[in-house]
């Protein structure tokens, strides 16, 4: 027998409504035309592009955003007031993964199914572009310190000098090598001494502000790239991470102090001039005794 029950959805605007009227809004061609577009690119941009100008097109979207560990995209105006209708991206329907698509107005039973049809359209497309961002990020990250690793540096040098050889901004490099540190994989092992260049990052993280990044090159050497500081500021950033070294249970048990070499940007610096400046600023705390910085 035919289900007539009405049912009722208060975020419709035309509210009761027929299960048996359901019909699909987007033609098999229209659909698959659509998911053909989003396969040319894995680039959430580029695909978040394409997705916010249909959804314009068909039901006058203001906004459309994915939100997920790997960061947020947003598409359209970032307008607080509008009607959002929110779907989970991913499979095990944990909520890390969101679309929020913003509307004037409520829809109406057809543009909710319009919309269905469009989400399920650009879900998998989605999906294989966050997951390609995401294994972009891991290629940049140091495995066991979860910093940024060599070619992160390079990336981030690239862009920070950029900047400021056209802006004037100000960009300074921390370098740091542990002291004798070799002794603690000698006496305690290889193991050991992952879990001290794990704790040390951890102390270098804490000690900086959110715009500044800290990486490690391999080994026991660390970086730091802080922008828009000066000479005060950076040896600011130096005396706090002694303090967090000194301050840790671990680094404490080991007897772990860290020398450092300082640079600031200057003018005629070429990206690797920069690098071998406070290298070898570095290479005279070593020389000066070690557990000190120097500036270039
Ligand atoms: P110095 O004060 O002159 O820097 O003395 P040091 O003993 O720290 O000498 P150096 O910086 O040259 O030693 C780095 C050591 O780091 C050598 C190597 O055994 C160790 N090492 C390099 N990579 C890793 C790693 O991933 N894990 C561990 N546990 N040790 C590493
Ligand atoms: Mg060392």
């Amino acid at each position: 027998m035919e289900n007539l029950t009405p049912f009722y959805d208060n975020t419709i605007t035309d509210g009761f409504f027929n299960i048996n009227t359901q019909q699909e809004f987007m033609s098999d061609r229209e659909k698959n035309q659509l998911m053909h577009t989003l396969t040319t690119s894995l680039d959430l941009n580029e695909l978040g592009d394409i997705v916010f100008a249909e959804l314009k097109n068909r039901l006058n979207a203001l906004s459309f955003k994915v939100s997920s560990p790997f960061g947020n995209f947003q598409f359209g105006t970032t307008d607080k007031h509008l009607v959002v209708k929110t779907y989970d991206l991913t499979a095990n329907h944990d909520g890390s993964v969101k679309i929020e698509y913003g509307f004037v107005r409520s829809l109406s039973l057809r543009e909710t199914q319009l919309l269905k049809d469009l989400n399920h359209c650009i879900r998998n497309p989605l999906n294989n572009a966050l997951q390609f961002l995401q294994i972009q990020k891991l290629a940049l990250k140091d495995s066991l310190t979860s910093l940024g690793n060599r070619r992160q540096f390079d990336e981030t040098m690239e862009k920070a000098t950029s900047r400021a050889h056209r802006n004037g901004e100000s960009v300074s490099l921390i370098v740091m090598d542990l002291d004798k540190f070799k002794q603690v994989n000698d006496k305690f092992g290889h193991a050991e001494g992952d879990k001290v260049l794990m704790s040390v990052a951890g102390a270098i993280n804490q000690s900086l502000r959110s715009s500044d990044h800290a990486f490690r090159f391999g080994g026991d050497e660390f970086c730091c790239i802080t922008t828009d500081t000066d000479k005060e500021a950076n040896e600011l950033i130096v005396q706090r991470i002694q303090e967090a070294v000194a301050a840790d249970s671990l680094l404490q048990k080991h007897g772990i102090s860290v020398s450092f070499g300082l640079a600031m940007l200057q003018p005629e610096d070429s990206q690797s001039g920069f690098f071998n400046r406070a290298d070898e600023a570095l290479y005279q705390a070593k020389q000066a005794g070690r557990n000190c910085a120097k500036w270039a």
